[in-house]
């Protein structure tokens, strides 16, 4: 990180001029201190697996596992929240067209699809981006999700909070037809990646969800600016 080699003052004098950005200003200043932003612009060598016209696919090199590709928008979004429908959309078939490369053409026994989404969730890259690990069984990677107990109203109460962000059990029902439909895979017979422009155009999402929280409040809850 460039922030290092600061001095207090320059760092302060940095702080200072980040704070009199304009919103348009900040995203340019993000985009040049974005290494995956140069790997986009191909200032930085990457290995490229899959690009459509709003996403690369790159493998990571320090992979998981041998085949671990970061799945970024082309443009810079520092957390998914600010990612637009449409494209986090593709995004997913991409993932999901990935997923299955890796089923068919390296021997993976399963994947894991992750987005780590805010600080608090592990993540440290400033772009948004989706990994897509290949795993097989006893390869040594360990995602632990914890199994509490916890009481029945307990579950219920965040429940109804989330359906109530969500807008309402009625309007998630409506919402889940909405949903594009998954294609089954296909046996393998070349690359099944979702070419551009085929995505049927989805409804707007509940106005409530969307608009009732700000996308700067969101920003400082996941600690990403
Ligand atoms: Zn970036």
């Amino acid at each position: 990180m460039p922030e290092q080699n600061l001095s207090q003052e320059q760092l302060k004098a940095l702080q200072e001029k980040i704070s009199q950005m304009s919103p348009e200003e900040l995203k340019e200043f993000q985009k040049k201190q974005c290494i995956f932003c140069q790997i986009i612009a191909g200032k930085i060598q990457a290995r490229k697996v899959y690009e459509d016209e709003r996403a690369v696919a790159i493998l990571d090199i320090n992979p998981a596992n041998p085949g671990h590709i970061l799945l970024l928008t082309k443009e810079h979004y520092s957390i998914m929240p600010q990612v637009p429908d449409n494209e986090i959309s593709r995004i997913f078939m991409a993932a999901k067209s990935l997923s299955n490369s890796m089923l068919r053409s390296i021997d993976a026994q399963g994947t894991n699809i992750i987005v780590a989404n805010g600080v608090a969730a592990g993540q440290r890259a400033q772009h948004f981006m989706v990994h897509i690990i290949p795993r097989k069984e006893k390869d040594g990677i360990n995602f632990a999700i914890p199994q509490n107990a916890m009481e029945t109203n307990e579950i219920e109460a965040v429940g109804n909070k989330l359906i109530a962000a969500l807008g309402g059990a009625a309007e998630k029902k409506e919402e889940k037809q909405e949903l594009p439909v998954p294609q089954i895979s296909r046996p393998p017979q070349g690359e099944e990646f979702p070419t551009p422009n085929q995505s049927k155009p989805r409804k707007e999402t509940s106005k409530k969800s969307r608009d009732g929280l700000n996308l700067d409040d969101i920003s400082r809850i996941l600690g990403v600016k």
